[in-house]
């Protein structure tokens, strides 16, 4: 099944394959009909009852973001020389998901970036502080989950960007910095970029997608990070938007592989 030379892989990717392959195992036992994603049920607006934010993707029509994904390329080195990536959550924060993610988290000692959207903010103010308090940082991922932002004129993606900062504000002071951007349902595009830029804001991409909006199955999703992951990866992950339950149960076995693998977790350009 793995036709690569062992001898020329690093010890933590040996212990990723070793883990991935226990994975495959499991997983081959499991029913398609776990298999319930969101891109079933239509295109644009495609949104469960719960879905108070919106998937990452799903809103084009299209099962993947409009712009090509380089799986696993680092998009950044790791200052230390050791095994480190960057995990970051969507569409939160979420009443239901998001403290299960942060106990997660906080169980392997894993920081990570949440990309939340200002009417989520403003809903659930008390977990945005809470996500500060544990040590994450914060991205602004618009006021509404607009996924045409690109197709707004300036005055609009300023309002999107700004309103969401203040919400951010009024949830954990203004001390607080919000470093990233991230664009919904796709990587930052140049339309928006200089506006992003104006704020003061780092355009924050991924390298690794498991869809898991799409609600693939728990199982998909921790292959779907494992099999991509090398040091410098981003991982995209949500932890609002819907149900994500499978995102959680996949959450505790990404970071237990990934902790047995001797990764570490990193701010996108951070120092240190
Ligand atoms: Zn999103």
């Amino acid at each position: 099944m793995i036709m690569v030379s062992m001898n020329n892989l690093s010890w933590p990717t040996c212990v990723l394959l070793g883990i991935l392959l226990g994975l495959a195992l499991v997983a081959a036992d499991r029913s398609v009909d776990e298999r319930n994603g969101a891109e079933t049920s239509g295109g644009q607006g495609a949104q469960d009852a719960s879905n108070d934010g919106a998937p990452d993707s799903s809103g084009s029509g299209s099962d993947a973001p409009d712009e090509t994904i380089t799986d696993g390329s680092p998009t950044t080195t790791d200052p230390n020389g050791t095994y480190a990536l960057t995990l970051t959550f969507d569409d939160g924060p979420h009443p239901t998901y998001t403290p299960q993610i942060l106990d997660l988290l906080e169980q392997y000692e894993a920081t990570a970036v949440f990309c939340v959207v200002g009417e989520q903010v403003r809903a659930h103010p008390e977990i945005v502080r809470r996500i500060v308090d544990d040590g994450h940082a914060l991205c602004n991922h618009t006021d509404s989950h607009d996924e045409e932002l690109a197709q707004r004129d300036d005055d609009m993606i300023e309002h999107e960007i700004e309103v969401t900062d203040a919400a951010i504000d009024a949830a954990v002071g203004t001390d607080v910095e919000v470093r990233y951007f991230r664009q919904p349902n796709t990587f930052v595009k140049p339309a928006v970029a200089g506006v992003v830029a104006d704020h003061g804001l780092t355009p924050l991409d991924w390298t690794v997608d498991p869809r898991d909006w799409s609600r693939p199955g728990s199982a998909s999703i921790v292959q779907g990070v494992l099999n991509k992951v090398q040091p410098g990866a981003i991982v995209l992950l949500h932890d609002g938007g819907g149900d994500r339950s499978q995102t959680v149960t996949a959450l505790g076995q990404i970071l237990d592989a990934l902790s047995r693998a001797g990764y570490g977790y990193v701010l996108p350009g951070a120092d240190t």
